[in-house]
């Protein structure tokens, strides 16, 4: 349903929980975020999940500090909407998704990713996504999140707008889009993504529109916007939506 993302370099909780808030308008059965904290590469994703209101998700994760992250308010297509099925899901402690829409053949991935040895703590069609990520950025000589998550779409039937970090790489968030939406908002030495520009407006200074394939990789210094074929290129930037 609703997806916020940031790369910074200072504490993003509170931006990521105010930008859940502000998509709570939209409807959902549930939410969550995941965030990594700093350059502390051995530190495990941190994750909080509720079913009940934001106001509870940002109650439930007080103490949580992070530099990067990803949110989710979920309007569940796959699986009933409890905590377990609540976005981020994880692979292996190593890669957290969210995801908006809808993976078709999530079935056929589910089969073989469980034949390969995944382990699946949910039911929804997201989860294939976080394991078809985790299969590809571990078996790569070289750990490269963008690449791994370049390398999966493909395979990926249906709707999607995702975003996805990786435990080990604390300063690159990605995002994906195809048939769902998704921005990327730019601020002042952080960047972020949002399935709706209003989730951040007053904090980013300008947005640009993903079309359909691009993949986003944002720094806090930084984004890259690469399309369908491959190719590095730059997207219009357009004013941010006004306050509501
Ligand atoms: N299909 C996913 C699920 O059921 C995402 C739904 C959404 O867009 O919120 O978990």
């Amino acid at each position: 349903c609703g997806i916020v993302g940031a790369a910074s370099h200072q504490n993003i909780v509170d931006v990521l929980v105010e930008g859940l808030r502000r998509l709570e308008y939209r409807g959902y059965d549930s939410c969550g975020f995941a965030v990594i904290n700093g350059d502390d590469t051995k530190h495990p994703i941190e994750r909080a999940r509720t079913t009940a209101r934001v106001s509870e998700l940002a109650e439930q994760s007080k103490d949580f500090r992070g530099t990067l992250g990803i949110a989710h308010t979920r309007w569940a297509t796959h699986g009933k909407p409890d905590t377990q099925n609540a976005h981020p899901h994880i692979s292996n402690g190593l890669i957290a998704v969210v995801h908006n829409g809808i993976i078709e053949n999530y079935e056929t991935l589910r089969t073989e990713l469980k034949a390969a040895g995944y382990i699946f703590t949910s039911e929804t069609d997201t989860e294939v996504i976080a394991h078809l990520i985790h299969q590809q950025y571990v078996s790569a000589v070289q750990k490269d999140i963008a690449k791994a998550v370049r390398a999966v779409l493909p395979k990926l039937h249906g709707a999607y707008a995702i975003g996805v970090i990786a435990q080990d790489n604390p300063t690159t968030l990605v995002g994906a889009r195809a048939g769902s939406p998704l921005v990327v908002a730019l601020g002042n030495e952080e960047n972020f993504l949002a399935s709706d520009a209003l989730a951040l407006a007053g904090r980013a200074h300008a947005m640009m529109y993903l079309e359909e394939g691009d993949v986003a990789i944002l720094k806090a210094d930084d984004v890259e916007v690469i399309d369908q074929s491959g190719k590095s290129v730059e997207r219009d930037r357009k004013p941010m939506p006004a306050q509501a």
